[in-house]
């Protein structure tokens, strides 16, 4: 049986950023991913990172941008910390390697985004999460002797003692289907967001909330579940994004009738208000007829000048030529607001530890609370960085104080007769793409940029119906060599947990807040919801609710304009 002083579950930038820490720290690591390391989602960040590097800037004004972005919702603490120590980890990742973009002066060049009082983005064209990504799996590589990848490895389920404490987990190595028992004194989850929940969305296939599922499951709290944020410029049919780095060098939004309608919703920040201000304006104006009959509205990158796009918006020219049929250099593209990130997660301190003894969370799957009601712009990458790296000390710190558990392997046989069920269903029920697909546009209609009691009661039920009608999900593949089909079938099983925790936040929540705007509630509530949704499984049958307050540390909540 492996086992590891920090086991750490997914490889993407929290992963691989923790996994550093505690190797850093002498830790022996195991590191596991589904896909290889350098395919992991972060792959496809694109615009930047915060940190507020400039001398004429503050980490203090970070803050504040951030805690304003998110609503009054994030904790005041947990966003102190990150954008205090967001300069310092930006010149780490530069001394290791990462050839973040420089001014013709020589110093670090920044971009403009979303949200933000000052241009504090710091970039790789746009390609960052992939420059950082292949840095960080280099820097492992040195540490070969006490840290194992597991590359191809899939989790299905988290293990604990008699006590609750967390000691390992169960992983199927996809390449010959066998399953083997992992042995911990701490276990990171880092496996990333929940965007195959909905359709479409700006997520890759991989990207199925495994971790949120997983840790609900034996009985860790969620947190700000209800806070899905759609981003305000994406592909219709597709999903694909066009990065906030367009707007953020100069880009503009346009109705079918050629007008700046930013200008009527957000008259100082126009273009680069926060996300769900953006996205609300775009719904906004499609839904009153002024956007194109296929529920678009232009992004006209050609204010931008056409060298400087090339230069630095590279892959977006690539995929509106691909995937659109435009040149972004030459005529606006259509796109309209779409699902790309979720808030929401398992709820921890700030060192990553969630309320399950031994388990850590960070980065996407995780949930701090550094965003809140809606995350700004780049400063996903820099949560993953920095609690990525929080929960590795941590994690590496406390393992040096206890023995290795020994874990039961009495589950092994447990998952795997629930695969060979899987395995052997009896043909004839739908596939599982097809009830992914019904749960995924189900979320895009009833859960989106506006919602109301309504249509989320109407999601609540079809996602319950699917929960019934999943395990009879027949599949083709009864192979052990890379049985994508089961490994789909279990992932149905976490998305539609993840759903269904997701629309009962948002049932709960009968106020607008960032992302979750209820036209049945159309007013930010401080009074009665200025706190978060606990969301919890503890053996129930249906999501158990509790409130935990929100950490205000010296930002009293304003309104909120741009
Ligand atoms: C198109 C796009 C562009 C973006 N651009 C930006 C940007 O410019 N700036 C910014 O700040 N944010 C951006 N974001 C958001 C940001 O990229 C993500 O939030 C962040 O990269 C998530 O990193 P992570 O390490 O938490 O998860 P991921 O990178 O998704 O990694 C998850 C890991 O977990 C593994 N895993 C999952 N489930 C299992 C399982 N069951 N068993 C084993 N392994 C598992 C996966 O294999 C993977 O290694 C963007 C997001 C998208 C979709």
């Amino acid at each position: 049986m492996p086992s590891h002083d920090v086991l750490i579950i997914g490889a993407g930038l929290a992963g691989q950023r923790a996994a550093l820490a505690a190797a850093n720290a002498g830790a022996s690591v195991a590191i596991i991913s589904k896909v290889h390391p350098v395919r992991s989602h972060s792959v496809a960040a694109a615009g930047g990172i915060n940190a507020a590097l400039n001398p004429e800037d503050s980490w203090e004004s970070h803050a504040f941008d951030t805690v304003k972005g998110s609503d009054y919702l994030g904790d005041q603490d947990a966003i102190e910390i990150m954008c205090r120590e967001a300069p310092d980890e930006l010149l780490y990742l530069e001394h290791i390697g990462v050839t973040f973009h420089r001014s013709p002066d020589g110093h670090l060049g920044t971009r403009a985004f979303g949200g933000a009082s000052a241009a504090r983005t710091y970039y790789v064209a746009d390609i960052t999460g992939q420059a950082i990504l292949h840095v960080l799996y280099e820097q492992l590589m040195k540490h070969h002797e006490q840290l194992d990848r597991y590359e191809e490895w899939f989790t299905t389920d988290l293990l604990q003692d008699e006590e609750g404490r967390c000691t390992g987990a169960i992983c199927r190595n996809l390449r010959d289907g066998h399953l083997e028992v992992f042995n911990a004194k701490a276990v990171i989850l880092a496996s990333g967001g929940a965007g195959q929940a909905f359709k479409p969305t700006t997520n890759g296939l991989i990207v199925t909330g495994d971790g949120i599922a997983q840790a609900y499951r034996i009985g860790a709290k969620l947190m700000d579940m209800e806070m899905v944020q759609y981003h305000p410029t994406t592909l219709a049919g597709n999903g694909f994004l066009i990065t906030e780095g367009a707007r953020g060098e100069g880009a503009w939004l346009l109705n079918a009738g050629g007008e700046r309608f930013m200008e009527r919703y957000a008259p100082n920040k126009m273009e680069l208000a926060s996300r769900d201000v953006v996205s609300r304006a775009e719904q906004t104006e499609i839904n009153e007829g002024r956007g194109f009959p296929d529920g678009t509205v232009f992004l006209d990158v050609t204010k931008v000048p056409r060298k400087r796009t090339l230069e630095a918006l590279r892959e977006i020219v690539n995929i509106g030529r691909d995937f659109a049929g435009v040149d972004i250099t030459r005529e606006p593209i259509k796109i309209r607001p779409g699902m790309h990130y979720i808030m929401g997660g398992v709820k921890t301190d700030s060192d990553g530890l969630t309320t399950i003894p031994g388990l850590y969370a960070a980065g996407e799957v995780a949930c701090v609370s550094v965003h809140g009601g809606n995350r700004l712009g780049a400063n996903s990458l820099l949560d993953t960085l920095i609690f990525g790296r929080r929960s590795g000390e941590h994690a590496a710190a406390q393992a040096k104080t206890m023995p290795m558990p020994t874990t039961a392997q009495s589950k092994v046989a447990d998952v795997q007769r629930s695969i060979d069920a899987i395995i052997h269903r009896e043909p004839g029920g739908r596939r599982v793409s097809a009830i992914k697909d019904e749960l995924g546009t189900t979320m895009n209609q009833y859960c989106a940029v506006f919602r109301d009691a309504e249509g989320l009661a109407t999601g609540y039920e079809i996602v319950r119906r699917l929960k019934e009608e999943a395990p009879k999900a027949s599949i083709d593949d009864h192979g052990t060599v890379f049985n994508q089909d089961v490994i789909g079938a279990i992932e149905l099983g976490y998305m539609l947990d993840v759903a269904e925790t997701i629309l009962v936040a948002a049932m709960e929540r009968k106020e607008s807040r960032g992302a979750q705007y209820r036209t049945d509630f159309p007013a930010r509530n401080d009074d009665e919801w200025l706190k978060h949704i606990d969301i919890s499984a503890n053996g129930a049958d249906e999501p158990k609710v509790d409130y935990s307050p929100v950490t205000i540390t010296r930002w009293e909540p304003q309104e909120r304009t741009y």
